[in-house]
């Protein structure tokens, strides 16, 4: 390098510029920017100079140059059209070592001016050595057309925020964290102009960190694995913390039982990945082996992935296998519980689960036909608690002939909700005696639960008195099918 580019501090320093035309006005202009205390001297000053003096922003000698002039100068420039008063700075300077410039003279220069992209408090200067001014101010085009222009403001969000993140997380999350900020959505935000959406993002982003540095410290090469329980359905139903872990995704891994609404909600630049069920009658569902899989493969690519589960991960979710899947593999991962569809269904049509006096306990059983061989019908056929049943849809008539045979009796009271939070939610009441019979009469289809127990024929009141599930939802068409 023949000049080692170093950055200034000019505020309140003394800068003398000798000569009063276009060019020492162009000078003048950029050292009053960095907060200079310019001085020209000069006979007689062009229009901007003048102009500046006379509102005090500069001062004006009016007189041949002197090398006394160059007292308490930290910088000094030469811009005069007379060679002989260029060359008479350059000595003078360069006798009391105070750096020169002269303008379009290299040697008779010890410093020169860079080409300069200024989106203060970034600031890229380009320079040439005096080789190639015309190809050092090419390269600050292409770099002036490579910047957003509001990058400055994106250094200044941050800036602003060093502090309160030095306090929140510790030296190895930080700067995973700015990289997060700067690539993110955060910078994105700021860029484009929204600082309120910028602030909100931030903060989520803040919070986020704090969540998983523990489990990722150190670690940040490796992606994440977020697994999110999305809900029954409802997007305002999400948590605060799956809506943040969405913004955040590069993958979003989701299957049937995540309607489009809740995916909307996903990060808009993330890749979306369906790994349920095929919508065909006889299309496979994806193994669950290649699920675990591909979460694998996308973290160690230094992803964030999120899995998107209907309901809670941990019921009825297989998330007890993807997370063992997970630890197996060393990647960090962080489970979000979700409101299982229980709890949206009961929400949804009225249904308190327990109520004093009706029913003391609740239990969540799979009414799935593979897996019910195991179930202890003579307790869930007791009176005063409530069960509810999954996945049991297509499996009525055997799940209420269990009951019936383990003691229930026939005037029992059950429910079926199907598509619980959803637009077009419905719900049937009956007694054990009647459920299958109504649900097959309407037609049901899945999703639905089957609540049996004293409180699936509580007062209609409650459910009359719901409030609708918010239009803005989704059609029947995306939600089905248990996992
Ligand atoms: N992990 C999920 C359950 C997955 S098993 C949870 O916690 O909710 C799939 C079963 O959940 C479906 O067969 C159905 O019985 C039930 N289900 C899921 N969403 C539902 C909804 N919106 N309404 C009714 N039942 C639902």
């Amino acid at each position: 390098m023949e000049y080692l580019p170093i950055f200034l501090r000019l505020s309140a320093a003394r800068v003398v510029i000798v000569g009063g035309g276009h060019v020492a006005a162009r000078k003048a202009d950029l050292l009053l920017r960095a907060g200079a205390h310019v001085t020209v001297v000069a006979p007689r000053l062009q229009e901007d100079l003048r102009n500046r003096a006379a509102l005090g922003e500069l001062t004006h000698l009016a007189e041949s140059f002197a090398p006394a002039h160059l007292e308490d100068a930290v910088l000094a420039i030469a811009a005069t059209d007379h060679r002989d008063i260029n060359t008479a700075v350059s000595e003078a300077a360069r006798a009391r070592r105070v750096p020169v410039n002269v303008v379009d003279d290299a040697l008779l220069s010890t410093f020169i001016f860079p080409a300069i992209i200024d989106r203060s408090p970034i600031v890229v200067a380009v320079g040439s050595a005096g080789y190639a001014p015309v190809l050092a101010r090419w390269v600050r085009e292409q770099i002036e057309a490579a910047l957003p222009s509001s990058l400055g403001a994106l250094a200044r969000f941050m800036g602003e925020r060093r502090r309160s993140v030095q306090r929140a997380l510790g030296p190895a999350a930080r700067r995973a964290f700015w990289e997060r900020v700067v690539r993110g959505r955060t910078g994105a935000q700021v860029l484009a102009g929204d600082e309120p959406g910028a602030r909100r993002s931030f903060d989520a982003e803040v919070l986020v960190s704090q969540l998983t540095t523990s489990a990722t410290a150190g670690r940040s090469a490796l992606g994440e694995v977020y697994l999110i329980g999305a809900g029954p359905g409802d997007p305002d139903l999400l948590t605060l913390r799956a809506l943040q872990l969405l913004q955040q995704a590069d993958v979003v891994l989701y299957d049937r039982l995540v309607p489009a609404a809740v995916l909307e909600r996903a990060r808009r630049e993330a890749r979306r990945v369906f790994v349920g069920k095929g919508r065909g009658a006889g299309e496979s569902r994806t193994p669950q082996e290649e699920i675990h899989e591909l979460m694998v493969r996308f973290a160690r690519q230094g992803l964030k992935v999120a899995r998107l589960k209907g309901g809670d991960p941990f019921v009825f979710g297989r998330g007890g296998e993807e997370i063992e899947a997970l630890a197996r593999h060393g990647i960090p991962h962080l489970v979000v519980p979700g409101i299982t569809a229980a709890l949206g269904a009961a929400a949804g049509a009225g249904i308190p689960l327990t109520q004093r006096g009706l029913s003391q306990s609740v239990t969540f059983v799979t009414g799935h036909p593979s897996q019910d061989d195991s179930l202890d019908w003579r307790t869930l056929a007791r009176a005063a608690q409530t069960v509810v049943f999954y996945m049991g849809v297509g499996n009525l008539e055997p799940i209420v002939a269990r009951l019936r045979a383990a003691g229930a009796d026939a005037s029992r009271p059950a429910a079926l909700i199907e598509r619980a939070t959803l637009p077009g939610q419905r719900v049937l009441r009956g007694t054990l005696a009647q459920i299958a019979e109504l649900g097959s009469r309407a037609g049901l289809s899945p999703p639905a639960l089957l609540i049996v127990g004293e409180v699936a024929a509580l007062p209609a009141a409650a459910e009359a008195a719901a409030v609708p599930a918010p239009a803005a939802a989704e059609t029947a068409a995306d939600m089905i099918q248990p996992i």
